[in-house]
This record gives structure tokens, sequence and C-alpha cells, in this order.
């Protein structure tokens, strides 16, 4: 039933509104049958590319190819792509069973073809019972099965997702996520999907491109784009509570060895990480940069009463959140830090315990003075107190 799946190819796309760049320099593969997550922050650019893709944009430079076809000079319907947008923009006087085949109808396809595909979709989708009522008669998530249906009808080569799930309940929101992946996986068609929301990109993408401020920050799978952010923005836009940072600076007075915390948490925005009073570390080995942020996910870090094994630092828990599955720790660490750690639910720790932190080295991150991913910290950062 469905025709081979396309693929998408971006070459140098950059897309001005008056002196907004929207979209900068962007060079995109997406594979034919692959479902693409388009992520980012708000105003990021990534409706734009899409909208580019389906050609209800026109580039300002770079090129756009569907399927090996160069289709810039190509109208967005004879594109072979459909998309789904936020508001589910149904036909309210029309029937289900009309809205989902009104595609085909201005098409001018026969009345038993246009029944015959209708069917098949409602089928796929679960709309059968449907078919005879208005959308006024639905809930929000069968409205967004019906667009959804809208655009299976014809059958497309790639399927264009803008934000389809953001007005939906978090509960079908879930639901219907799932439902876009169990679809793809039945369909094999190429899907770009765009969302804001990080867990619904690593959830939804098999890779994930992550923008900001108009350009591609990484593209990768989530395992890839959560293990090996290629650098600050995207170690920082990614994961929940969010990385934990300290910047770090070589010490004026010491050559090698000696680090100390930058005085303030610089790389901010996504980590509301604060107050970094600038003490003391010790770095076993020649330190190799002027200038370094340290980043540690929350589930990297180790909390164990004082004492009880080999620490890295010495901190106090200043706030506990019980989440059910698991704690979050709030901890005070040495040059007055402040880190999040993950605990296991049945941990007993309360506000104001000392404990000691472990932190996982061989999985941490260090980032340069532009940002970029430089590896994981060569070797044990340690407050210089604790030795
Ligand atoms: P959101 O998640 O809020 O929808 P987004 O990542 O999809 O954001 P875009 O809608 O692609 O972002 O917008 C990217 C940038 O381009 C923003 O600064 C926006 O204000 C600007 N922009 C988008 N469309 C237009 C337009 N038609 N005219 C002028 N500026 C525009």
């Amino acid at each position: 039933m469905s025709p081979a799946p396309q693929g998408v190819s971006l070459r140098g796309v950059e897309k001005r509104f008056g002196n907004v760049t929207a979209v900068a320099a962007v060079d995109l593969d997406v594979r034919p049958g692959e479902l693409m997550v388009l992520v980012g922050p708000s105003g990021c650019g990534k409706s734009t590319l899409l909208r580019l893709i389906a050609g209800l944009e026109e580039a300002s430079a770079g090129e756009v190819w569907i399927g090996g076809r160069h289709v810039d000079d190509v109208a967005p319907g004879d594109r072979d792509v459909a998309m789904v947008f936020q508001s589910y923009a149904l036909y309210p006087h029309m029937t289900v069973a009309r809205n989902l085949g009104f595609g085909l109808r201005v098409r001018g396809a026969g009345r038993d073809e246009i029944t015959a595909r209708v069917g098949e979709v409602a089928t796929v989708l679960g709309l059968t019972e449907l078919l005879s009522r208005r959308p006024g008669q639905l809930s929000g998530g069968q409205r967004q099965r019906v667009a959804l249906g809208r655009a299976m009808v014809r059958d497309p080569g790639v399927f264009l997702f803008d934000e389809p799930l953001s007005n939906l309940d978090a509960g079908l929101r879930l639901r219907t996520r799932d439902e876009i992946a169990a679809l793809h996986q039945r369909l094999g068609t190429t899907m770009v999907f765009v969302t804001h929301d990080q867990v619904e990109a690593l959830s939804l993408g098999q890779r994930v491109a992550v923008m900001d401020r108009g350009r591609l920050q990484q593209v990768g799978t989530p395992h890839e784009i959560y293990r090996i952010p290629a650098n600050l923005f995207v170690a920082g836009f990614v994961g929940s509570p969010p990385i934990n940072r300290l910047r770090l600076a070589r010490d004026r007075d010491e050559r090698g060895g000696r680090l100390r915390a930058a005085r303030d948490a610089g790389a901010s925005g996504h980590g509301g990480q604060g107050r970094l009073a600038g003490g003391p570390f010790r770095f076993a080995g020649k330190w190799p940069f002027d200038e370094a942020t340290l980043g540690v996910r929350p589930e990297d870090l180790a909390v164990a009463v004082p004492g009880a094994s080999r620490a890295d630092f010495e901190a106090t828990i200043v706030r506990v959140e019980a989440l059910g599955s698991e704690q979050r720790l709030h901890l005070d660490g040495p040059a007055d830090a402040a880190w999040v750690a993950r605990a296991p639910p049945a941990m007993r720790v309360t506000s104001g315990d000392a404990v000691g932190v472990s932190v996982a080295w061989e999985r941490t991150h260090l980032f340069g003075p532009d940002g970029g991913r430089l590896g994981a910290a060569p070797s044990p950062i340690r407050p210089l107190r604790a030795s």
C-alpha cells in the first residue's frame, strides 16, 4: 500500500526573515524510512526547517532534496510530503470520513477509490467507529488521529509533524506518541517530527537533530545525544534534572595539577546551577586546559554516608525530592557548587546530612571555552581540602 520511502537531504539551507536568520547553514540527511526528530528551544528554527522541507517556505540559500529530487522549485503539493500540524485544521462541518477523503477528492480520485482508501486508513488508526461523526464530537486525541489519517490517505513519501502532540494532555500525549512510533514501524515511511520536548525527542526518534539559534548542534541516536553530547548546549538541553556543571580554570599560581572553580557558573541557561565560589581543586597529572567546564549527569554521582567508601568530595544535602521511583538529592558541594544527584528510592537520607559523593569519571564530560566537548575528564578532579 505504501510507496518506497523517500530520503530528505538539506544542503547548506538558510532562511532569513528580514534581518532574522531563522535557519543557518543546515546540512541534514534523513534516511529513507527513518524517524528523525528535530528538537530545540522555542524560536530555534525547527518549525521553519520543517516548513522548508514541505515547501511552505522558500530557502534564502541552499538546496532541499526529497527522494533524490531537487525540490526547491517544486510546489508543496507536488513534493510527495504530508504535514500534520499542532492545530488539527479539520473541517468542522464534514464527517470524519469526508475529512479523511478530502485530499483525494480534490485530486479527482474516484468514489470507490476514496471509500477503500479511507476505510484502510481508518482501520490502521482505529477510527472505523467514528467515521460518521463530526470533529466537534471527537476527543482531542481522536481529532489528532483524524489529522494524521488525512495525511496518511495520500500515501506520502515523507510525513512531516509539527508539534502534533502539544495540545494533548499528558496521558494522551504519551499514548499518541506510542501510536506514532507503532505507526512508523508498521508503515516504514520517512517521518520528520518537530518538538521542543527533549524527552519526547529521545523516546521517539531513531535519530535526533538538536537545534539552537538556527543551527544544528548535533545529529545522532538518542544514546549518542545523551551520552556523548557534542557541546554544552546539547548537554544542558537534554536530560532532566539537567547535567551538573562546574566551570574550572587553571590556578594562576600553579602549573599542572591545580585548578580553581571559576567564580560564576558561566555557561548557564539550562543548567540552572548557580553559585561557585572558587575553591582550589587538585588534578592528578598535568591539567591540559586553561579553562573548561566539567559536566556530570545526576546519575553519575553516587552518594553514600561519609567514610563508607572513598568519595571524591563531601557535600551536605540541602533538599530531598522523593519522586517514588528515585530520589533527587540537592547537594551543597565544595566551592559552594550546587549539585543534583540521583539516588535509589529506599536510600535513607534527609536534608542536613553530610555525605560522600563519588563521580563516575569515565562518564563525565569536559567542554572547552567555546562549549565544544573535549572528552571525559582525563582523571579525577578533587577539591584540595579532601586530599
Ligand atoms: P517554537 O517552538 O516556538 O514554534 P521554532 O523553533 O519552531 O519555535 P521558528 O518558528 O522556526 O522556531 O522560528 C525561528 C525564528 O524565526 C524565530 O526567531 C521567529 O521569530 C522567526 N520567524 C519565524 N517565522 C517568521 C516570519 N514569517 N517572519 C519573521 N520571522 C519569523
